[in-house]
C-alpha cells in the first residue's frame, strides 16, 4: 500500500500538548491519516519522500476542534424557534420535527452540518439525533469525525418509533460507540434504568441532557423525588464514559459527585445563554477535577456550529458574570475546544492536539486575515480574535477536507439544494 505525505512548513503551531507548547515556524508532517513529525523552526523533516508541501506562511496551526454535544442535522431548523425559553423551544420544535423527520431529511440536515463545521475547523461531534446510522453513513464519506449512536426518549418521538422497538433495534444494530439518552424529564425513572442496563450490556458510553435549568430540575424533583444528577447517580450512570449535557443547575454535593464518578460535562455557553439556562459552574467543575467539553448544541437553539463562536462565548460569560477577568483563561478554554473535548468523548489517545502519533486533524488559519494580525499570543489569537472565516484548510484522519475554504468531501451544490428543499417542506 502506498503512503501520502504532507508536510506543513512554516506554521505557528498551537500543539494543546500538557505543557501547551506553541512551535512559531514549526513542521508537521502528517503520513496517511497521523502526525508523524512535529518540529521546530529550521529542523528539516526526517521523511524524506513527502508528497505534498503547504507553506503556512506563518499562518496559526491548531488541533482540530471537538464539539461535545450537539443535534448536528438540526441545520435545518436553524432559527426556527427563537427568543424563547427552553420549554418553549422544545414545544415549538418537537411537533415541526415530528411532522417531517425522515432519514432523508436527517442526511440532508447532517451533510449540511459536516460542511458548516468542517469549514469552521470543528472534525469531530457527539451528536445525538434520530436515524444516527445514516449520518454516521455520511460522515464516513464527508471524512466527518462523528459519534453517534441510538437515542432513547420517553414517548415514540419524531421517528415515531414506540420504546421497546427503539430497545430491540438498538440491540439488533450492535455494536454502537454510544447510547443517548434525551433527558430525565423526558423519560420514566425506570426507562432511564433500561436504557442504562442497555448501555452496560453493550458497552457503549452514554450521554444525555441534565440539569439544564431549574425548571427542569424542579419538575423532575416534584415528580420523582430527585433532582436530575440524583436520579442518574441512583441508576449508577454518574461514571467514566458517561457525558452530561448542559448541567448548569448544580449543587456544591453534584459537583463533587460528578468529579469523584468521572462523569464528563458538555458546557454550551451560547444555548444557556440564547435560552437564558443560566451559567454553568465551569469554574467549580474544573476546579473540582471534572473533565467539562465544549459544545455548540444543535443549530436550532444557538444557531450555529461555531467553536470558534463556543471558544469566544467560554472565555467571556464566566468573566462577566463572575466579575473576575481570571476566570477560564484562553488557554483553558482552547483546551475545553481540543484535548477536554477529546477526554470528554474519550478520545484523548487519539485526537485533541498536535503530537506524533495522533490522528492529523488540524485547521489552519489564514496569515493575512486582517483580524489576526498582529500575534503576540497565538492562543488568545485564537481565542478572543479569530473566527470560523479564518479558516482556510482543515485535515481530518490526514485528508485535505477543506482547502482554500471549500469543502472537498461533500457535494455542496446537492446539499444546498435539498436543503433549501426541506426547509420548503418545515414551511408547510
Ligand atoms: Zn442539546
Amino acid at each position: 500500500m502506498t503512503t501520502r505525505t504532507t508536510a506543513i512548513t512554516n506554521a505557528t503551531i498551537i500543539t494543546v500538548d500538557a505543557i501547551d507548547t506553541v512551535i512559531p515556524g514549526g513542521t508537521v508532517v502528517i503520513t496517511d491519516d497521523t502526525i508523524t513529525e512535529v518540529l521546530p523552526a529550521g529542523v528539516a523533516p526526517t521523511t524524506t519522500d513527502i508528497d505534498i508541501r503547504i507553506d503556512a506562511r506563518g499562518g496559526i496551526v491548531l488541533p482540530g476542534l471537538i464539539n461535545a454535544h450537539t443535534h448536528l442535522a438540526m441545520t435545518l431548523f436553524r432559527g426556527y424557534a427563537d427568543d424563547l425559553d427552553l420549554q418553549a423551544f422544545l414545544d415549538r420544535l418537537i411537533p415541526a420535527e415530528t411532522a417531517v423527520l425522515s432519514e432523508d431529511h436527517v442526511r440532508t440536515g447532517a451533510r449540511l452540518a459536516f460542511a458548516e463545521s468542517l469549514r469552521a475547523g470543528c472534525t469531530t461531534a457527539l451528536d445525538m439525533y434520530w436515524w444516527p446510522l445514516a449520518s454516521l453513513e455520511e460522515a464516513e464519506q464527508a471524512g466527518f469525525g462523528l459519534q453517534a449512536g441510538p437515542i432513547f426518549i420517553g414517548f415514540d418521538g419524531p421517528d415515531r418509533t414506540p420504546w421497546n422497538d427503539r430497545l430491540e433495534r438498538a440491540r439488533a444494530t450492535a455494536p454502537h460507540r454510544w447510547l443517548f439518552a434525551h433527558g430525565t424529564y423526558t423519560m420514566e425513572p425506570t426507562q432511564l434504568a433500561e436504557v442504562g442496563a442497555l448501555a452496560t450490556e453493550l458497552g457503549t458510553r452514554f450521554h444525555i441532557h441534565a440539569a439544564e435549568t431549574s425548571r427542569e430540575v424542579d419538575d423532575v424533583r416534584s415528580r420523582f423525588g430527585r433532582t436530575p444528577i440524583e436520579l442518574l447517580d441512583d441508576h449508577g450512570l454518574l461514571r467514566p464514559g458517561t457525558v452530561l449535557a448542559h448541567a448548569v443547575v448544580l449543587d456544591d454535593d453534584e459537583i463533587s459527585r460528578i468529579a469523584e464518578t468521572g462523569t464528563a460535562v458538555a458546557h454550551c455557553p451560547a444555548s444557556n445563554m440564547k435560552l437564558a439556562s443560566g451559567f454553568c459552574r465551569v469554574p467549580e467543575l474544573r476546579a473540582a477535577g471534572a473533565v467539562v467539553g465544549l459544545g455548540t448544541d444543535g443549530p436550532s437553539s444557538s444557531n450555529d456550529l461555531d467553536m470558534f463562536a463556543a471558544m469566544r462565548t467560554a472565555a467571556l460569560i464566566h468573566k462577566g458574570h463572575r466579575l473576575d477577568p481570571l476566570v477560564l483563561g484562553a488557554a483553558e478554554v482552547l483546551r475545553m475546544a481540543t484535548i477536554d473535548g477529546a477526554r470528554t468523548l474519550g478520545l484523548e489517545d487519539r485526537i485533541g492536539s498536535i503530537e506524533v502519533g495522533r490522528r492529523a486533524d488540524l485547521v489552519l488559519l489564514d496569515p493575512d486575515s486582517p483580524s489576526l494580525n498582529p500575534v503576540f499570543d497565538p492562543i488568545s489569537t485564537v481565542v478572543y480574535a479569530a473566527s470560523r472565516a479564518d479558516v482556510t484548510d482543515v485535515w481530518a484522519g490526514g485528508r485535505r477536507v477543506v482547502e482554500h475554504r471549500s469543502c472537498t468531501t461533500i457535494d455542496m451544490e446537492r446539499t444546498l439544494a435539498e436543503a433549501r428543499a426541506e426547509a420548503e417542506i418545515i414551511r408547510g
